[in-house]
């Protein structure tokens, strides 16, 4: 394994080595859930994938997970706005989070742990917190970290810590803080809003300390990889190591990775500025969900990118590329001796995509790799200088990287089935169109043994594959 990355922390790139051998522990920071996703928050989700995908298809155990904030000022304002509680309403939102998750082909994160059912971890970590003096209370019972108490607090954001804002979620003396740089780990009552009774006192969790209690939950103190947005560094992340390096005195994260920003029409995407794309919104407007993974997914995770009609054009122009040349090696019959070229043609897409991955996810020289292997498979097509089985050798390699991809069509198409049934399906549709009756019957029957059922339907022929009885 020599993927390289590079930690935004050090500013190296250096080769992933796991804390534990053969098993990469990777955390993300993932959506509050208080009203429908972004495809700017997608493509730093889709980026994690990506990792996520290439590191099982290099053979190595994965374990990602991903955080839900279902309790924080936004997720109160919306549940009182709509009358309903945070519950209900993060429950909605969570559905539809997952939906998109669905349609986008997102590998499901193997633990999505929520705020709220995770409060005892918090709560733990801030009394040690206050217990080694790292926290401090103020009158009205909230809870702070005290940066003056950890020297090492600016390092990954590279912060003169003298001259540190506050963070954008707290006001500075909302809660009586000793220094305005200062974070909430506690959130005393207020007005209506909800509360934990603890060993802390009445309550709520502030924002960061969720991923760092969560994090070392379900991963251990120390792991691999934690990944987020540009626009998480500071604070968020910054807080992140400062209170579990603080808490347990071991370094929180190896490799930290951030994915830069997506545009549109010239502006950053974000919420508050209200230039937003939503997932959901995109595919009832008919975009296709692949073209719109294609597009978050096909420019390295530290460029910026553009979100745009055109983007969405030119990947549905890849995709087609890609779908054709499936449907055309799937009918590729030619009784010839194997192409000697092909091996070596094979083997040098495989590792161009594999060298472009290893050097910091290049997702572009990947791609790059890929669609020159479509142009020399559609070239020997054209000259019919390649076997049936050879047809059959490119699509397995395409259906190999798609692992790491997820961008082919799913379906059980003609692409799916083996050279020579396809050949026996096309026959037939030769023959229905000749109205050659017979013959099409006795393809149906032959087929029906060799497990395979056709049908006709308004869109021509389809066929699935006959369940195996017994
Ligand atoms: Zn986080």
């Amino acid at each position: 394994m020599m993927l390289r990355l590079r930690d935004t922390l050090s500013g190296e790139v250096r080769p992933l080595e796991p804390l534990e051998p053969g098993h990469v522990r990777i955390y993300s920071c993932g959506p509050t859930v208080y009203g429908p996703t972004h495809i700017g928050n997608f493509r730093s989700f889709l980026f994690a994938d990506l990792l996520v995908r290439y590191l099982r298809y290099r053979g190595l155990r994965v374990t990602w997970v991903m955080n839900l904030t279902d309790i924080d000022d936004k997720i109160i304002r919306s549940a009182n706005a709509a009358g309903e509680s945070i519950e209900d309403l993060a429950n909605r939102w969570i559905a539809r989070f997952l939906a998109d998750v669905d349609a986008l082909r997102m590998t499901p994160p193997d633990v999505l742990p929520r705020a709220t059912r995770h409060i005892d971890d918090m709560v733990r970590l801030i009394e040690t917190l206050e217990a080694k003096g790292h926290a401090y209370r103020t009158e009205d019972g909230s809870i702070f970290f005290r940066i003056d108490s950890w020297p090492a607090y600016g390092r990954l954001a590279r912060l003169d810590p003298g001259q540190l804002r506050v963070g954008g979620r707290v006001e500075a003396d909302e809660y009586g803080k000793d220094d305005v740089r200062d974070f909430a780990l506690w959130k005393s009552p207020k007005n209506e809003e909800p509360s934990w009774a603890t060993d802390l006192g009445p309550g709520r969790p502030g924002w960061h300390i969720e991923c760092s209690a969560m994090s070392m939950r379900h991963l251990g103190e120390s792991f691999d990889i934690h990944t987020g947005g540009v626009d998480l560094v500071f604070p968020h992340h910054e807080d992140e190591i400062a209170q579990s390096e603080a808490a347990t005195g071991k370094p929180f994260v190896r490799t930290w990775l951030h994915c830069a920003h997506l545009r549109m029409g010239g502006e950053k995407m974000a919420k508050s500025t209200g230039n937003i794309a939503r997932v959901a919104e995109l595919l009832e407007a008919g975009v296709s969900p692949r073209a719109l993974r294609y597009v978050l997914l096909a420019v390295h995770y530290r460029q910026g990118l553009d979100f745009s009609q055109a983007a969405l054009d030119a990947a549905g122009a890849a995709l087609d590329r890609l779908d054709t040349l499936l449907t055309t090696l799937a009918g590729y019959v030619e009784a010839r001796n194997d192409d000697p070229t092909l091996p070596d043609l094979l083997e040098g897409a495989r590792s161009g995509f594999e060298a472009a991955l290893d050097d910091d996810l290049n997702i572009s020289a990947a791609l790059a790799a890929l669609f020159d292997l479509v142009r020399e498979a559609n070239r020997r097509i054209a000259a019919r200088s390649m076997s049936t089985a050879d047809a059959g050798r490119i699509r397995d390699l395409l259906r190999d990287l798609d692992r790491v991809l997820g961008i082919l069509p799913a379906d059980a198409d003609a692409d799916a089935l083996e050279p020579e049934l396809a050949a026996l399906v096309k026959a037939r549709a030769v023959a229905r169109a000749a109205r050659d009756w017979a013959r099409s019957d006795q393809l149906r029957d032959e087929l029906a043994t060799l497990g395979i059922a056709v049908e006709d339907t308004r869109d021509g022929q389809r066929w699935r594959r006959l369940e195996t009885v017994g």
